[in-house]
């Protein structure tokens, strides 16, 4: 019997809260606050009466520190779900401090007006949280999230120690527009026009954006071109997992998407800096974004399957160890279920899981933390009952 509040109202935020309705046992209560009101209304108006979950929503602007400790000071949460945008994230951590309440998201900050991110800015808050009692769950969705998670569990149960990481994302899905994203747009197109980087004896080593690629035969998916990108996990796993000489991220991209997002570059369309447009100032991709199709919109219309997991190669008792674990997921399957495409639902399966864990005392440690710091078990038992099955095998193909 534990309360929730739920910050955002987007993709994400639907599935967080269709979990959170299907699990009252422990969601006995939610409330749903976001900037349009009205978004978390929608959802409040499908799920009632369907759910022994009691359901209530707010306005709040998550930049506003004041307002979500008033917000948070009268609702009274045990957690604070933020699936609003990862400019949020430290507003939101300085609020759940000043309540001293816990606190999960699912990207890492990132500043608005830089495109970079980097988890130095959530871990300076350690100190705090650990003096307030207080847990904050970083970066629990799915990558980064349960990507870290399957490497814990790698970690625990298979390796002594794990020399390398290949973590591959493949959105298999077909939404029939030529190009849009699964995701926010303006985060989504900021994390794959940067640069690549990847993780070699300890260093970080740069890559021009979409340089690196290679092809991979996903299982129930089929052969893809994948490119390496700089991804926030990167940072983390290279120091909670024993014995890393090499981690490397992989996403794959269709051609329409890429041939698009290099045009819409080549005009300065992705730029985030800010430009006058008939007597006012706007930044290019977020007008992109507001022409762009809404990801939350994508569920009927995408058909296929995602498919992400980890290669993990490394040592057991002197010998030699692969492992590959892994989740496939049908894009039509999740819009059934929850009314989402397939990107939105493994992202919010694992936030609800992850809150799960912390509500329940599995995930209970005072301080801020990335998901592989707690036992993987209960999560990854979590993973199978609540919609995202994982496999494994002991003998994948590697990527070179
Ligand atoms: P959306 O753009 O669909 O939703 C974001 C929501 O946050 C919207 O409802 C928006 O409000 C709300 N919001 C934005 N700013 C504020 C604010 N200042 N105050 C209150 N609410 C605000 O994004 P997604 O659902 O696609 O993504 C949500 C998060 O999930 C992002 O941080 C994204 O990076 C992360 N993510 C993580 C993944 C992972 O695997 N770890 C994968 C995919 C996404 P409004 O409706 O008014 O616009």
């Amino acid at each position: 019997m534990s309360r929730a509040l739920i910050i955002g109202a987007g993709g994400v935020a639907g599935v967080v809260i269709h979990k959170c309705c299907q699990n009252s046992e422990v969601f006995s209560d939610i409330c749903i606050a976001s900037r349009t009101k009205a978004k978390c209304d929608k959802f409040k108006s499908e799920l009632e009466g369907k759910t022994k979950t009691r359901i209530s929503t707010a306005q709040v602007d998550a930049d506003n520190v004041p307002a979500l400790v008033k917000l948070i000071d009268e609702y009274k949460p045990d957690i604070v779900i933020n699936v609003a945008l990862p400019y949020q994230d430290l507003h939101i951590m300085d609020a759940c401090l000043e309540c001293r309440v816990d606190y999960l998201d699912t990207a890492n900050y990132e500043p608005q007006d830089t495109a970079k991110f980097e988890y130095s800015w959530q871990w300076a808050y350690r100190e705090r949280f650990e003096k307030a009692g207080i847990t904050a769950i970083l970066g629990c969705g799915f990558d980064p999230g349960v990507t870290g998670v399957f490497c814990a569990y790698a970690q625990k149960h298979y390796f002594d120690e794990i020399h390398y990481i290949d973590i591959l994302d493949c959105n298999g899905g077909d939404h029939g527009y030529p190009f849009a994203t699964n995701f926010n747009p303006e985060i989504n197109i900021r994390e794959v026009s940067a640069k690549g980087s990847y993780i070699e004896n300890g260093r970080w080593v740069e890559t021009e954006p979409m340089e690196i690629k290679r092809e991979y035969d996903f299982d129930e998916v089929g052969k893809k071109d994948m490119y390496l990108l700089h991804h926030e996990e990167l940072e983390s796993l290279a120091l909670n997992i024993n014995g890393i000489k090499r981690i490397r991220f992989f996403m794959t991209f269709g051609q329409s998407y890429l041939t698009h997002l290099k045009c819409l570059e080549n005009v300065g369309m992705t730029s985030i800096e800010p430009i006058m447009f008939e007597g006012r100032e706007i930044v290019p991709l977020q007008f992109l974004k507001a022409v762009l199709p809404d990801p939350a919109s994508l569920g009927p219309r995408t058909v296929g399957k995602t498919n992400i997991g980890c290669i993990c190669q490394g040592v057991k008792d002197g010998k030699a160890v692969n492992y590959y674990v892994y989740n496939v997921c049908d894009h039509q399957q999740c819009y059934k279920e929850v009314g989402s495409q397939a990107v939105s639902y493994t992202t919010g399966v694992p936030a609800m899981i992850g809150a799960m864990m912390a509500l329940t005392g599995k995930w209970k440690k005072e301080g801020v933390y990335n998901v592989e710091e707690f036992d993987p078990d209960p999560f990854m038992d979590a993973l199978n009952r609540w919609g995202l099955p994982w496999k494994e095998s002991f003998n994948p193909v590697l990527v070179d």
